[in-house]
This record gives C-alpha cells, structure tokens and sequence, in this order.
C-alpha cells in the first residue's frame, strides 16, 4: 500500500476555504420521490411545484443556503457522486418507491455522511433503505391517516430549536406513534402528540462517522404542512445545524500508526 493512501482525518480533510471566490454558502439539495404530487391531484395542489419544489423555495430566501433539487425520475435516480460531494445538507423525502432505490446509490449516499455530510429525513423517508442502512434498526412505527398533532419542542436550548414555539399546532397530519424503532437518538428535540391520543419522537438527532443527521417526522403529503412558517424554520435551523463542521474525501478508514 502506498504511503500517501493513509491519511488522518486532518490531512484528508477537503478544505473548502481558499477556493478562490467560490461561494461559501450552505450548499443544500432536495431530493424527492416526486410520485404523489404527479399522481393526485389533491396533492398537486399542496405542493404544485412537487415537495422539493416547496422546500427550496423557502429555504433560498436565506442568504447563506443555495439549493438544488432532485428527483427519482433522474438520469441514475438524481444520485450522482458529482451532486453529493458538492452537497454539505442532502434533505431526503419518499415513500411509494422508495425501495426502488438501488443499493449503490445507498451505499453512495452513506459514504458521503459518513464523510461529513449532513442528512435531513423528512417523514416517510423514516422507512427509506437509506436511512435503514446508517441507523441499523427496522426503522418501523405505528400509523394512522385523518390526525392532527401538537409538535411540542422539548430541547428549547438546541441550535434546531431556535426562534421555534413551544407547541407547534399542525391542523392536519398522518399520525406517527410509538413504538418508532430507532437506535437512541443523541437528542430528542420535538415530540409529537396526536389528537387519536398517541405520542411519537418526532424530532431526532444522531451522528454516523462525521455525518449530522435529524430525522423530522412532519410532511404528510396530503396536507401543505411544509407550507406551514414553524415547519420551515426547523428545517431551516436543522440545514444550518447539520452542515459539515469537517468533510472527509472518503469515509473515515482505519489509521495505522
Ligand atoms: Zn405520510
């Protein structure tokens, strides 16, 4: 083996400053299933422009977010190894074919928050193979369509929590319950409470390698709910929050000393 493929985490590190005049902005990319809002016609109404069309809009009234966006129907389902190393926050929405993603492209995307990469998994994506594979549990909850719920913030001090109320009222919501298989989340942010009587962590942080990752359980797609300020302002917090503080080339390896 060569001498110069170990590298320390330091000397790995792509250094981002010093490129020149190249934008120093949080380079987000949202990327959406994009099924549901071509489907129905109830949901193309909330959500005309698709999920990921509505969430880089309200995040690029922020100076320091750029956003691109990206869908299942791309060329290599909108995952490239171009798009993800130049991706410091990938937001993550799916559901009806979210099994269809390939195991390469799941690997591809670990790697990168492995690497540094933030990840932001927007409600249905709990069950999406990619979050499966960096969290290791069956990622399986309780369900039930026709709720509302009480987004209660119960870690007012964290960096997502920020300018965000107390209890957040979503009118119309799918109901996500407990028991929420996960592994334990580093902090627990929102819990959210259902009219139906049921309680779910709805907002929870973890780290894999370097890689932040907040799971958010708001955004069922039959009601505009990303449409809704306190939602925006979360996940806009939870962008800024999960930007890489450190960004490897590759996943960390192990270092012979
Ligand atoms: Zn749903």
């Amino acid at each position: 083996m060569k001498n110069n493929q170990k590298l320390t985490w330091n000397q790995s590190r792509e250094i981002r400053q010093g490129k020149g005049s190249r934008s120093m902005k949080i380079r987000v990319t949202v990327w959406n299933e994009y099924v549901h809002e071509r489907e129905y016609e109830g949901i193309r109404k909330n959500y005309p422009e698709g999920i990921h069309g509505c969430i880089k809009k309200f995040l690029e009234k922020n100076a320091d977010i750029e956003v691109r966006t990206a869908t299942l129907d791309m060329p290599n389902q909108g995952i490239t190894e171009e798009l993800l190393s130049n991706t410091d926050v990938l937001i993550w929405w799916s559901h009806a074919r979210q099994d269809e993603i390939t195991d390469e492209n799941v690997e591809l995307i670990k790697k990168h928050v492995h690497a540094g990469m933030g990840f932001i998994g927007l409600h249905s994506a709990h069950f999406s193979k990619i979050m499966k594979a960096l969290l290791g549990t069956t990622m399986t909850l309780s369900w039930r369509h026709g709720d509302s719920e009480k987004l209660w913030c119960i870690a007012p001090w964290h960096p997502i929590a920020e300018g965000v109320p107390e209890c957040i009222e979503i009118p119309e919501e799918e109901m996500y319950g407990e028991p929420f298989d996960i592994p334990k989340p580093d902090d627990i942010i929102f819990l959210g409470w259902f009219k139906g009587g049921c309680t779910f962590r709805s907002g929870c942080t973890f780290t894999r390698g370097l890689g932040k990752m907040f799971y958010f359980q708001p955004g069922h797609e039959e009601a505009p709910v990303y449409e809704q300020a306190e939602i925006q302002k979360i996940i806009t917090n939870a962008v800024r929050w999960a930007k890489p503080q450190k960004r490897l080339k590759q996943a960390p390896d192990n270092i012979a000393l």
